[in-house]
């Protein structure tokens, strides 16, 4: 398949891929302690279904909510030790189902299944699968959402921040089971044309992929590699040509994505299976045998860095995300969620602690803005907390790539800035 238009922007990150090759993916042991957050998706968090004493099975709903709310299932059978408040590797903390795990692994039957495209929202909604690739947005509501209007459905296979290798392991291992719930998912919205998407620096996926697009009447786009390629927008642009601008969803452009993670979470969940595990890059130059785990969902990070041989005395900073868009972790307690991509510990060659604080106006930001944006207006508006400058240059269009802050001479910290003038913004409530 021809490429259609390479997006505006970007950048070209040292991949690092090749630090954990996608295979073979390991096991971690599930730990005595899981601690599973009961909020691990966009919207309100889930409220416990479940109090301290209670035995639980695998695959039995801890906690859910109404809406976006997305529920969480047991990933080990046990004791519940009660609600805690505990470290989380994207929200700081947040409260947690913690579950003393009896190692006997008794897992609740898988829930009666429908074949039907018409059930699949709910089906999946009850398995508690959110977007895998990092935004964790219920897929459920972007199955319902995207019916009737998404034609194309890619499946993101990218995964363009560099170290970040889960994906990359998952479509090598199991690619016709990604295809078979984009398959699902394509029958379930109305789409009548199936696309998965990889970089060309995955050339065993592409491959895998090929493979498994002909049972699945499916067509492979391998793309050049460069970020954020994996971005919704940029990648429905490279596929199709159509550009979902400022403030549209990629269904306002006959278009839905989903992440080929979430993919495979959907086939599974389609045989009544909830989501209690995912594969997890540990890498970085700080850990001493990196490579991809399958983790249950409620394991500590410093489990996942101790099966992968530890960590180095010289690593500077450990990263829940890839580096262009993760989260540096203040506690190696945070556990695996369902968005958690990867763990990175990384020396002090390998990240930069050095800020600086003026703005040169060398337009290199706006040059490399896949969105299109001005982030050194961003960098200004948010130090003079202006709201209304800030609303007219799209600041809530920002996608917190960090390909400005990648080129930025300056070393402005403008991620850490935009998010905060994206508070600015929704505090003020502009008309
Ligand atoms: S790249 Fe950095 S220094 Fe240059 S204009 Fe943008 S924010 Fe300012
Ligand atoms: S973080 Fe936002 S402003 Fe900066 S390059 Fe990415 S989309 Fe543009």
């Amino acid at each position: 398949m021809g490429l259609k238009r390479l997006f505006s922007g970007g950048v070209h990150p040292d991949g690092r891929k090749a630090l954990a090759p996608p295979s073979p993916v390991r096991a971690v042991e599930a730990p005595a302690l899981v601690a599973v957050p009961l909020r691990q998706h966009i919207g309100p968090p889930c409220g416990p279904l479940v109090r301290a004493g209670d035995r639980v099975r695998r695959g039995q709903k801890l906690g859910d909510g109404e809406g976006l709310c997305v529920p969480v299932h047991a990933p080990v059978s046990g004791v519940v030790r009660g609600v805690e408040t505990r470290p989380h590797p994207a929200l700081g903390t947040c409260e947690a189902i913690v579950i003393e795990n009896d190692f006997l692994d008794l897992a609740l039957p898988p829930a009666e299944a429908s074949a039907a495209p018409s059930d699949l929202a709910r089906a999946v909604r009850e398995a508690g699968v959110a977007g895998m690739g990092g935004a964790a947005f219920s897929t459920a509501v972007k199955i319902t959402s995207s019916a009737g209007a998404a034609k194309t459905l890619i499946v993101n296979a990218c995964e363009c921040e560099p170290y970040v290798n889960a994906d990359n392991a998952l479509v090598c291992e199991h690619a016709e089971l990604v295809l078979q719930g984009a398959r699902r998912i394509a029958a379930a919205v109305g789409a009548n044309e199936l696309v998965a998407a990889v970089e060309n620096d995955k050339p065993r996926a592409a491959a895998a992929l090929r493979r498994a697009a002909a049972l699945a009447d499916a067509r492979v786009a391998v793309l050049p590699a460069r970020y954020p390629q994996g971005s919704e927008k940029q990648l429905i642009r490279a596929v199709t040509g159509r550009e979902a601008g400022y403030g549209r969803l990629p269904r306002d452009v006959g278009c839905a994505v989903f992440n080929a993670a979430t993919c495979a979470a959907v086939e599974r969940a389609a045989h009544g299976e909830p989501l209690t595990e995912r594969i997890v890059t540990v890498s970085g130059r700080g850990v001493r045998r990196p490579g991809n785990f399958r983790a249950r969902i409620g394991t500590p990070v410093s489990a996942l860095i101790d099966a992968a041989g530890g960590m180095a005395e010289n690593t500077a900073r450990v990263v829940a995300g890839g580096p262009m868009m993760g989260f540096a972790l203040d506690s190696l307690d945070a556990p695996v969620t369902k968005g958690l991509n990867a763990v990175l510990c990384l020396t002090a060659d390998e990240c930069s602690d050095a800020e600086g604080d003026v703005c040169i106006r060398c337009g290199k930001c706006a040059a490399a803005c896949p969105m299109r944006l001005l982030p050194l207006e961003f960098w200004r508006g948010e130090r003079f907390a202006d709201a209304k400058a800030l609303a007219h240059f799209h600041v809530c269009d920002c996608i917190e790539c960090g390909c400005c802050a990648y080129v930025c001479p300056a070393k402005l910290p403008l991620v850490r800035s935009i998010r905060a003038a994206k508070r600015i913004v929704k505090e003020c409530d502009l008309p």
